[in-house]
């Protein structure tokens, strides 16, 4: 108990100059420069495009590495063209149609040709097809290790 900590004591002359600095500061009342209630504005880049445009573009180059990781180009073997396919799960498959694909799908070409909307369609069996095999063959990627059902 005799020990007494200087800290305690040294504690409360801080608390004191803390108040006597807070009494001055009410008796001034001079407003701060900014005024109260003006925050410094966040950055926006409105005023510096070229740099808004870097951010855009960084941000985007972000997002396509992200959507691209994982993804193979598959070759659909009836029709030959490639899209890109990412392998999310045994029920789960994302194929990236580009307009090129669309266009020269044998598939898409012949529901085009008998008047369908091939835009209806989710994908080329055949492509289905191609992926499958894509997936036998260890080309592609399948997330979860589900054992495929064996046709040899
Ligand atoms: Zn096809």
């Amino acid at each position: 108990m005799s020990d007494t900590p200087d800290v305690d004591r040294l504690a409360r002359s801080m608390l004191l100059l803390h108040g006597h600095d807070d009494e001055e500061h009410e008796h001034g009342h001079t407003p701060s420069p900014g005024g109260p209630g003006s925050w410094r504005k966040a950055p926006d880049f409105a005023s510096d495009p070229e740099r808004a445009a870097a951010v855009r573009e960084a941000t985007r180059r972000d997002r396509e590495r992200y959507l691209s990781s994982g993804l193979v180009s598959i070759d659909c073997r009836f029709c030959h063209v490639a899209v890109q396919v990412k392998k999310l799960g045994p029920a789960h498959t994302s194929v990236q149609w580009n307009s090129e694909a669309t266009a020269r799908c044998a598939h898409f070409s012949e529901i085009r040709a008998s008047g369908g909307d091939p835009a209806r369609e989710r994908a080329c069996p055949r492509l289905a097809d191609s992926i499958r095999h894509a997936v036998a063959e260890g080309c592609l990627e399948e997330y979860s290790s589900a054992p495929a059902p064996g046709d040899g």
